[in-house]
């Protein structure tokens, strides 16, 4: 398919593997933002084809993985009332909140919808007037714009049995969280290209200068993530604390201006809770004051929700890029796909699903 098998070149990629051999003189640990690029470094082995004094380490951009443990608990109370439907992509369905999770509640006879769009969520409302459908809307910068159309669709069409469970989340701010932190170890970033395709990439200079880190802007395919690479250890080998587009066919500096213009009238930037991490200030969106009425978290009664954490999952550090899943002495033993711990682990952008689905060795 064009577009996708010229970036999975065996040949390109040897000679991306080559040219990094070239330009690597010094150890550097890199971090990729994005779980999807860390599950595709894996897939495809390229991980095993660097350097050994390049050190990867993996990110905070796992949506499922960062949402909050009292934001899980929060759909789960939501689901378990007969008075509602909670939707939601079907990767939110196996996360663990504190005593169980999403399928559970929907094996139990709890009305959970899966959706694959936000937009799916107005009509299960339109169709059932009777109940309040909420859509549960977590994600980076890349869910965000069809998650403000649903809310401006539903108030275009009148519906006020519709609503949102925010949990949305921003990078530039959890890559200066990262660099601000007195255990960080990141010389080097991948900026996550699909993020980079809708917000452009005119956030990060700054944040590069400031921390004297380079960002390469990186796409997913094998070539799209050694180009990044490359061009990394490039800037880092020049001292060079700039942000580098490798991603080229698919982002521009100022990024989508109509994905921008629908989240900033929809959305305002808040303080956010990570899962793992802790709060980081203004590190995410939250719907505006005139969208009240959608906002679930203002229209039901959701603050006596108590969490209860895994106290062995360490995902919080591995999002960080401190530690890695076989750090954790429940990997692939307490802690499988079957019967995760945490995010992570049931995440199809979760480092410790990336670890045990392309390298499992259990740590016992
Ligand atoms: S292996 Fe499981 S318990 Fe350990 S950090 Fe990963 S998700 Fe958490």
């Amino acid at each position: 398919m064009k577009f996708t098998e010229e970036f999975r070149d065996a040949n390109r990629v040897k000679q991306l593997a080559k040219e990094l051999q070239q330009v690597a003189k010094h150890p550097w640990v890199i971090m990729e933002i994005c779980g999807g690029q860390t599950h595709s470094f894996m897939h495809y082995g390229i991980d095993q084809l660097l350097p050994e004094f390049i050190e990867l380490v993996h990110g905070p951009g796992c949506p499922v993985c960062v949402t909050p443990l009292e934001m899980i608990d929060k759909s789960i109370a939501l689901a378990s009332d007969p008075g509602f439907i909670l939707t939601s992509f079907g990767d939110m369905l196996r996360v663990p909140g504190s005593n169980k999770d999403l399928f559970t509640v929907r094996a139990n006879g709890g009305n959970v919808k899966v959706v694959y769009s936000p937009l799916d969520a107005v009509q299960i409302a339109r169709n059932n007037p009777d109940k309040q459908v909420v859509f549960f809307a977590i994600g980076f910068e890349t869910t965000a714009p069809a998650n403000a159309m649903s809310v401006i669709q539903a108030a275009a069409l009148g519906i006020t049995n519709f609503s949102l469970l925010v949990s949305q989340v921003r990078v530039p701010q959890a890559i200066e969280a990262i660099l601000s932190s007195p255990l960080n170890r990141v010389q080097g970033f991948l900026a996550a290209g699909h993020v980079c395709a809708v917000m452009g990439y005119w956030e990060y200079p700054p944040i590069a200068s400031r921390f004297k880190v380079p960002i390469a802007v990186t796409g997913f395919e094998p070539v799209d993530l050694l180009t990044g690479l490359v061009d990394c250890v490039r800037m880092l080998e020049g001292k060079e604390y700039s942000v580098f587009n490798s991603y080229s066919r698919a982002v521009t500096k100022p990024g989508n201006a109509a994905a921008q213009n629908i989240i900033n009238k929809v959305f305002q930037p808040v303080d956010r809770n990570w899962r793992g991490i802790g709060n980081i200030p203004m590190s995410g969106l939250s719907l505006k004051p005139v969208y009240a009425n959608y906002d679930a978290e203002k229209k039901f009664s959701l603050d006596h929700i108590q969490t209860k954490e895994s106290e062995i999952c360490i995902s919080g550090q591995i999002l960080q890029g401190n530690q890695k899943p076989y750090d954790c002495p429940a990997f692939g033993t307490l802690c499988t796909p079957e019967n995760p711990l945490g995010a992570p682990m049931v995440s199809n952008e979760g480092a410790c699903s990336a670890y045990y689905r392309y390298r499992k060795i259990s740590t016992i």
